[in-house]
């Protein structure tokens, strides 16, 4: 069932792996080596998210050369604008520039946390865009940021997608959604999209369950809905981990093979937590990477084990 998606001439499905940056140097080592892995699986490409402030943003522009230059990584690099002086955006940018970059994944970011305006130099995303678009013309492929459920900031789903239109007008070349589990919703949400003249590529964000804690807080954090079938599934097995993920694997790879099924988008984004074993459960799962893949992932000689945590 999970292949069909692949069936009746249809090109395989791609996907592509989001990490975070870590808070310390070994985490950042650590983290090489788990892209470096995870490359072989063959996605389209690897995202670093952007961590607004001090030091966590520098790092975004470090690691991003890092995996451009070193490891070889085709990559997309996050950039955020609240609280951002222009000179902060540049220098960002630049580096992105020089080092080889291509992708940029451009967004507002969350409001302050004090409940502050932000004192950046652009108001929304599609400001950055215009931005990026006048500095570099079409040097970067621009992604944006898309909510299928709606921003926790604006309740009315038509006036989200006509900012997701200004944000395709002013230079935006594909979206990334927000996560989400109600595939319903989802394709309702594309349709109303394509309805609206938005025809850049819509790539899902898949968030793979690792524990019942983690995907019910992810899930409320993020205001999105959650299937009852989920709950059927999960809610008996709650206090079990390894039954959690195992179910949690089914689950999303069901929801997954129902994406590709509908027509609507044929790549897979995963926000990977900065983890391997769930992501390469459901790609298994769905059979878009192979056994031999990962016994490949396994035997490099540098490598002790694939032991996936
Ligand atoms: P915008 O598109 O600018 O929208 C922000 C708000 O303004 C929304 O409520 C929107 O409805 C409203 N709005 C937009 N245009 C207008 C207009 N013309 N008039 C009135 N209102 C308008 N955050 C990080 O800090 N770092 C990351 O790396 C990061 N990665 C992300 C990746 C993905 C795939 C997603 C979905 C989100 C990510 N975020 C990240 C979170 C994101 O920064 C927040 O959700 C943020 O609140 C909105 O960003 P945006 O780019 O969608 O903003």
């Amino acid at each position: 069932k999970l292949t069909q998606a692949h069936e009746d001439g249809k090109a395989p499905a791609t996907f592509s792996f989001e990490f975070f940056t870590p808070k310390t140097s070994q985490g950042v080592q650590n983290l090489y080596d788990r892209m470096d892995r995870m490359y072989d699986l063959n996605p389209l490409f690897i995202d670093i998210t952007w961590n607004a402030g001090g030091r966590l943003g520098t790092l975004t522009t470090e690691m991003v050369n890092v995996t451009t230059t070193v490891l070889g990584l085709e990559t997309c690099m996050h950039l955020t604008c609240t609280n951002m002086k222009l000179e902060t955006i540049d220098k960002a940018l630049d580096s992105a520039f020089q080092c080889g970059c291509q992708n940029i994944l451009a967004l507002r970011g969350d409001p302050p946390l004090d409940g502050s305006e932000s004192t950046g130099v652009f108001r929304y995303a599609k400001d950055l865009i215009r931005h990026i678009k006048s500095r570099y013309g079409n040097h970067f492929c621009i992604g944006v940021a898309g909510y299928p459920e709606g921003h926790p900031e604006e309740s009315d789903l038509d006036k989200t997608i006509e900012y997701l239109k200004q944000k395709q007008d002013a230079g935006g070349d594909f979206i990334v959604t927000q996560m989400f589990y109600d595939v319903d919703l989802f394709i309702s949400w594309c349709k109303k999209c394509r309805a609206a003249g938005i025809t850049i590529p819509i790539i899902p964000g898949i968030m793979p369950i690792s524990t019942y804690a983690a995907f019910f807080r992810r899930a409320q954090w993020c205001k999105i809905h959650l299937p009852d079938h989920f709950f059927e599934r999960l809610e008996p097995i709650k206090e079990d981990d390894s039954k959690v993920r195992d179910e949690g694997v089914k689950l999303v790879a069901e929801m997954c093979a129902k994406l590709l099924q509908s027509g609507c988008v044929n790549h897979l984004h995963f926000y990977t937590m900065n983890l391997e074993k769930s992501t390469i459960m459901v790609l298994r799962e769905l059979n878009l990477v192979s056994k031999q893949q990962l016994v490949g992932m396994d035997t490099r000689p540098w490598r002790r084990s694939l032991n996936p945590t």
